[in-house]
């Protein structure tokens, strides 16, 4: 029985000399890279984002922002409210004004203890009333109001919220903000305080 001997392709180079067996990695990856891309979004993977996780996600998308579903509110509050809030945070970004919310949904159990935490600051129902409302007819309770600031972001949501359908709803609370007309729509008066939902 022979054996077969497989011979060097080029047993004339000296060792050294024979070409490395190494693929050149760079330029490989970088068509494949490309190639991924484009693929990508030819099958209409933008859509789902994974487009923009390769590109990085800076170039403010409108159509796949829009595509995004929002998520739950995990905040509590009434979902059209927290987007024209967020809305509305983003324009006074773009003006270079502090927005944040400093309460929002708040459970009966809370709104009980500020009226609770009012009555003994303020000594009596008749001026914590106008401060806090009942759990019963609270507007946080329900999801329906937020209080903001600090305040150059409360004067600033004041001048402009009515674009966004944000209205400030007592005359004695510069941060209170409820969704009390359209967008674009005009902010109906003022209560003079929250002594009315008293009953
Ligand atoms: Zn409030």
């Amino acid at each position: 029985m022979t054996t077969t001997r497989v011979r060097p392709a080029r047993p004339d180079l000296p060792a050294r000399h024979v070409p490395s067996r190494r693929p050149r990695p760079r330029r490989r990856s970088a068509g494949t890279v490309v190639a991924v891309v484009a693929v990508a979004a030819a099958l209409g993977w933008a859509a789902t984002g994974a487009l923009d996780a390769v590109r990085g996600s800076d170039r403010g998308d409108a159509p796949l922002a829009a595509a995004t579903p929002s998520p739950p509110a995990a905040t509590g509050l009434d979902p059209e409210l927290e987007r024209r809030f967020d809305a509305a945070r983003a324009a006074a970004d773009a003006d270079g004004v502090e927005l944040s919310l400093t309460s929002g949904w708040r459970t009966a159990t809370e709104q009980q203890r500020l009226v609770d935490a009012a009555l003994e600051r303020y000594g009596s129902a008749q001026e914590a009333h106008r401060w806090v409302l009942p759990p019963e007819t609270s507007e946080h309770v329900a999801g329906l109001a937020i209080d903001v600031g600090p305040t150059d972001g409360a004067l600033w949501l004041e001048q402009h919220g009515a674009e966004f359908g944000l209205c400030r709803t007592y005359a004695n609370e510069l941060w209170h903000f409820e969704a009390a007309t359209e967008p674009g729509g005009t902010c109906p008066p003022m209560h003079d305080d929250a002594s009315h939902g008293w009953g």
